[in-house]
């Protein structure tokens, strides 16, 4: 089994998802008292979130990428980075190591591909509903993606760094979240790509009729198949 290294705190009410997802996991996969040969870098998020919202993606390229190099050096074998919208930087982080980079757009875009579907809706930050460097990953595999118009944008980042980065989750957030899908599936969606790492805290398969991808879920997944290949 390869040493999974975790760049994690962004925020850690995903990171403990991650945590817990990798070893069930691992337990799912080779039973008994297995467990993931993890190492995880938690980072400080305030000062993480004022770089994003000023726009400073060099000094966040230049933080994830010494974070990598911390985990490389402990001894990781891959880099898992547990959040949507830091993979903004993830060129720089590739860059900065020899260990590979699982990356989660692609992780979702497998997904994606095996439902045949071809146009999917993208919740997540603004950062990355708004910005090139998601939908163009996902592009690059053929899957088109619908986001919410600019009210609802708000919204969601809102819900996001004030809700659920903090471990709030409400049920009027729920059904915002829900009407938002609605629309996405009205623009031609034929699934939703949970593209923040604390949706799949509010939002669950059950809640919506059509497919959800959940980035957490599919991340670790991808990973894990990754560290336990022959
Ligand atoms: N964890 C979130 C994501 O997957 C948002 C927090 C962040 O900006 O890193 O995008």
């Amino acid at each position: 089994m390869k040493t999974i290294g975790i760049i994690g705190g962004m925020s850690w009410e995903s990171s403990l998802e991650y945590y817990r997802l990798l070893n069930e996991g691992v337990k799912a996969r080779l039973g008994g008292l297995h467990s993931a040969k993890l190492l995880m870098d938690s980072l400080d998020f305030h000062p993480i979130e004022v770089l994003q919202h000023q726009g400073d993606w060099e000094t966040l390229g230049g933080i994830l990428a010494s974070s990598a190099v911390r985990l490389e050096t402990a001894g990781a074998d891959l880099i898992l980075l547990a959040t949507n919208t830091m993979h903004k930087v993830a060129p720089e982080i590739e860059r900065s190591v020899r260990i590979p980079l699982i990356h989660i757009a692609d992780a979702a875009a497998s997904a994606i591909k095996a439902l045949r579907i071809e146009k999917v809706g993208l919740l997540g930050t603004k950062f990355t509903m708004e910005q090139d460097f998601y939908r163009e990953r996902l592009a690059s595999h053929g899957i088109e993606t619908v986001i919410p118009g600019p009210d609802d944008r708000e919204i969601v980042h809102h819900v996001i760094y004030n809700e659920l980065c903090l471990g709030k989750i409400e049920d009027a957030s729920r059904n915002e979240f829900l009407r938002i899908i609605d629309k996405l599936v009205q623009a031609g969606a034929g699934g939703v790509v949970l593209g923040c790492t604390e949706i799949p805290l509010l939002v669950h398969q059950e809640h919506v009729d059509i497919p959800i991808f959940d980035t957490t879920k599919l991340h670790v997944e991808a990973a894990l198949d990754f560290a336990l290949q022959e």
